[in-house]
């Protein structure tokens, strides 16, 4: 049998060439498919594995996402994985985060089972076989591949990294000067001297600014309407308590993880018991930072419950320094047309910009765009429904990585990862070749409900998809997106052998 790490290189034929049989194939290098290698070659180091990925290089999300000034919005000890201390700031930059997956990378010798400009395309259940055949064409060559595996572990993340979302506006075509996507950031753009509109109030606007207020002439924050923010150190205070007792590494990251997860527990409560009162917390911590007179009521007083999207981090208030230095300024209104010279809001105020950056955030992508069939039967994802938020139903063999929404991602990369590597082995010991979550009789008039409820989470990207996801059921195992605090507890004691799970 062809193994794939024998895989030869490209030869830039038409022809599909086989590239092996693996046991488990990782589709995805970014935090989600690096975890989930660690976990499996620590845990099954027999097994073979590859990880696909479309890009020319590690690190999904931190790879794309090259803008100034871009960084985590989590603090690093969460968002790091369980099995690796982070040693830097809480809050570090996409560069740092990237060099920490280097790490985790040659510390774990995973580089040699990653393949770059591998591009899955579609994937095949066979029964019979108890295979999926993986269809590949590499970004670069044009080359088309087909591995064979016996479990498709999908860790492609949530959008396309290819095309970002950017509405349309009336006279975008009259604009003469350059708009931008933060996805798509041009290398070599230079702002000095320029007027530019970031357009949305995100994590990337807010991120954004502050990097590049210093350089622009000025710099506008154009809003249809506010976000939660939230200012807290780069450094937590604790961390910098602990500093000077030159604990372990891994004690600190230990430490801090406890304290971080508890602060998140506590935020994502309150935001469901005492919504009004963590509304009046975020906006009265921030409003000592503003310049004085600043209208925080239209600005910065969103009109959703906080949580209800993600609170965008604003480490050390840099967003609100840059406001009170006057480099930049809010404006919120909607966009009636792009002028040749910038942009008129409702209001009629024309806003001038040489440059226009829309941080209008993503397409979602769902299971990396990749056409599934079990058993020769196209999967229509929008008639499935979640198995705990890991796999799907009538879909054997396959898991996938969805991390949190609210807390970091990767705290679930860890628990998804764990539970994927007990349903691995529970496989083992009964011999079965075959997984697949089934609806029990008692399930098959279960309402099926929307891949988020907006009244728990609503971000734009998410509603915009909601058409073309799977659902979720209204009761467990059908269930997903709950709060880390209870995943915690459910996931490492989730029965398999309950009857939702059905084993050949
Ligand atoms: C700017 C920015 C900041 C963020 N900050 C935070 C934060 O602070 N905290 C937090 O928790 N979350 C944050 N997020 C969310 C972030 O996406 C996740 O934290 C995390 O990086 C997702 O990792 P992933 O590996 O699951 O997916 P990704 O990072 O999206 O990586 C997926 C990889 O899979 C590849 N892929 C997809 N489809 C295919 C296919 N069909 N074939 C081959 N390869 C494929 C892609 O090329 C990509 O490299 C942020 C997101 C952005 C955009």
């Amino acid at each position: 049998m062809t193994t794939a790490s024998a895989t030869a290189p490209a030869q830039g034929t038409e022809e599909i060439q086989d590239a092996g049989y693996v046991d488990v194939l990782i589709v995805g290098a970014g935090v989600s498919g690096i975890g989930a290698a660690y976990h499996l070659r620590d845990q099954f180091p027999d097994r073979t594995f590859v990880i696909l990925d479309a890009q020319d290089n590690r690190g999904g999300t931190w790879w794309t996402h090259q803008y100034p000034g871009v960084r985590s919005d989590s603090d690093l000890f969460t968002y790091g994985y369980r099995f690796k201390p982070w040693r830097g700031p809480s809050i570090a930059a996409g560069g740092a985060i990237l060099e920490y997956l280097d790490e985790v990378i040659d510390e774990y010798d995973l580089d040699k089972y990653i393949r770059y400009h591998h591009r899955v395309t579609g994937a095949s259940w066979s029964t019979e076989d108890r295979r999926w055949t993986v269809e590949v064409t590499r970004a670069d060559t044009g080359q088309r591949l087909r591995y064979t595996t016996a479990f498709l572990w999908m860790c492609q993340g949530y959008y396309n990294h290819e095309k970002p979302y950017r509405p349309e506006w009336e006279g975008m075509d009259r604009f003469q000067g350059l708009i931008v996507h933060p996805q798509r950031w041009p290398e070599d753009l230079d702002l000095a001297g320029k007027r530019v509109v970031v357009i949305g109030s995100g994590a990337t606007a807010a991120t954004l600014i502050p990097a590049i207020a210093s350089r622009a002439e000025h710099v506008t924050m154009l809003q249809r309407s506010p976000t939660y923010y939230f200012a807290p150190p780069t450094t937590h205070e604790l961390a910098v308590m602990l500093a000077p007792l030159d604990l372990p590494d891994e004690w600190m990251h230990e430490i801090m993880r406890r304290q971080y997860i508890m602060q998140y527990h506590w935020l994502a409560r309150t935001s469901f018991e005492a919504p009004d009162e963590l509304h009046a917390f975020l906006i009265e911590s921030i409003r000592p930072l503003l310049p004085e007179g600043f209208d925080v009521d239209k600005h910065l007083t969103p009109r959703y419950r906080p949580w209800q999207q993600r609170i965008a981090i604003v480490p050390d208030g840099d967003l609100f320094t840059s406001l009170r230095e006057g480099k930049a300024w809010i404006v919120t209104d909607t966009i009636e047309t792009f002028t040749e010279h910038g942009i008129r809001v409702s209001s009629g105020e024309e806003i001038p910009a040489d440059i226009v950056v829309t941080a209008t955030g993503f397409n979602l992508s769902v299971l990396g765009d990749v056409a599934f069939t079990v058993d020769g039967e196209p999967v229509d994802f929008t008639k499935h429904v979640t198995w705990r938020g890991v796999m799907i139903n009538g879909v054997p063999n396959m898991a996938y990585v969805f991390g949190y929404f609210r807390h970091s991602w990767t705290l679930r990369v860890d628990l998804v990862s764990d539970l994927v590597i007990r349903l691995l082995a529970n496989m083992q010991d009964k011999g079965a070749t075959m997984v697949v979550p089934t609806l029990r009789p008692e399930d098959a008039d279960m309402k099926l409900r929307p891949f988020s409820d907006p009244e728990n989470f609503n971000s734009g990207y998410v509603m915009r998809s909601q058409h073309i996801l799977f659902k979720q059921g209204d009761r467990e195992p059908w269930t997903h997106m709950l709060e880390h605090e209870q995943e915690r507890e459910i996931l490492p004691k989730a029965d398999l052998d309950d009857g939702t799970l059905v084993y050949r």
